[in-house]
């Protein structure tokens, strides 16, 4: 079967892999000229690690990543509202893990064996035709595919080309990351939660934390460091004093968050995951879990002769509703800005 997965992030290189396994030969094509090298972070909860293990890479993701054991939630005073021992909730499915996210890129993309996959290589359109799906590329050729996996993000074009109605939605929240030097004390995922703004924390390793930050987009204006320390000059210990004192160098991502509505992505031998198919808020930290999850499901089905698309949403079904996490999706935004009623982990 001709595989083409377009995009070579989390959830591409994941299906590459998953299809890998099961002995098909996937070509992957990614428009950037260069594997992603952003040293921001990502937390692993147990529905991820154990993703991961089905796709045998989680001994060599835990070696280079630092168990997370606790969850705590603060109020922008520093006062503790919500202590979680993570295997006190994800203990039976996988270990909760935090790790650099190229550290993540570079385990699945050095896992291919077979996957021809190409950089600097954009899709331009594509199209469903009886036996076939025709594929565009920028520079000009055209090729035919078996099947077409749009892995291309939230702003995927293979989903819009299919599904013109479906468009991402706005979160109303712009959000800084960052990795700096950890002050020494932090050893938990630490959120702090003020009005409309949440700054997060999350140990890499011994010396290098993770910091997260976000307010509403109106506030977020330029999203400048001096900015970002006036809306948080209110926080308190632990995180407060670390956003104060960030040098004016330190390298800063910026992103206006977005969702798509989680729908049935699938048509005329193209299926869209990832983001492309679910983008969901980072306070929800299950990007990268339902990715590798995506992966699984499809690569479950692809031998099968019954309708790929009947096929897949099935087990894409059995593979995501005993996640804890994916049956708190549509509450989990809210907990970042209403502690009273929530008491979860983000
Ligand atoms: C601020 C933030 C924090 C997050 N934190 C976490 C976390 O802690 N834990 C977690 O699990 N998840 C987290 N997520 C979500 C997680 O990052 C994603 O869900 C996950 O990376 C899956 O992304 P993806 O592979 O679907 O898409 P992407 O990572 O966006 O990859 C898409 C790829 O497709 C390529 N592409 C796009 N268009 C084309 C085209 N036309 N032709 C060729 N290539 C193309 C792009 O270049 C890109 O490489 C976070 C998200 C955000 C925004």
């Amino acid at each position: 079967m001709r595989i083409l997965i377009v995009g070579s992030g989390i959830a591409g290189l994941a299906v590459a892999k998953a299809l890998e396994l099961e002995g098909f030969t996937p070509d992957v094509v990614d428009r950037f000229n260069t594997p992603p090298t952003s040293g921001q972070g990502i937390f692993l909860l147990g529905n991820a690690t154990r993703a991961l293990g089905e796709l045998g890479l989680l001994d060599e993701v835990h070696r280079s990543s630092f168990p997370i054991a606790a969850q705590r939630i603060l109020s922008a005073t520093g006062k503790l509202l919500n202590d979680v021992a993570t295997d006190s909730f994800w203990g039976a499915c996988g270990p909760c893990l935090a790790l650099p996210r190229r550290v993540l890129l570079d385990v699945l993309l050095s896992s291919l064996k077979r996957t021809r996959v190409s950089f600097g290589r954009a899709v331009i359109g594509t199209e469903g035709h009886a036996t076939v799906r025709t594929v565009d590329f920028e520079d000009g050729s055209r090729s035919e595919y078996d099947l077409v996996i749009g892995a291309d993000g939230v702003r995927s074009l293979l989903r819009s080309s299919a599904f013109a109605d479906a468009h991402p939605r706005s979160l109303g929240l712009s959000c800084w990351r960052m990795v700096v030097r950890n002050p020494g004390h932090l050893d938990a995922w630490t959120a702090m939660l003020g009005k409309r703004r949440t700054a997060l924390a999350i140990p890499l390793n011994a010396s290098d934390l993770y910091v997260y930050a976000d307010c509403s987009t109106e506030e977020f204006a330029d999203g400048s460091i001096p900015t970002l320390k006036t809306l948080f000059a209110d926080f308190g210990d632990p995180l407060g004093s670390m956003i104060s004192s960030l040098p004016a160098n330190v390298v800063i991502h910026r992103a206006r968050l977005e969702e798509i509505p989680a729908g049935r992505y699938i048509a005329d031998r193209l299926v869209i995951v990832g983001d492309g198919s679910h983008a969901s808020s980072p306070s929800m930290a299950q990007g990268a879990g339902m990715a590798i999850e995506d992966a699984i499901a499809l690569a479950d089905c692809a031998w099968l002769p019954m309708p790929f698309e009947i096929c897949f949403c099935a087990t894409l079904a059995t593979h995501s509703t005993d996640a804890p996490m994916n049956r708190l999706r549509n509450d989990s935004r809210l907990s970042t800005h209403d502690v009273g009623a929530h008491s979860y982990p983000l």
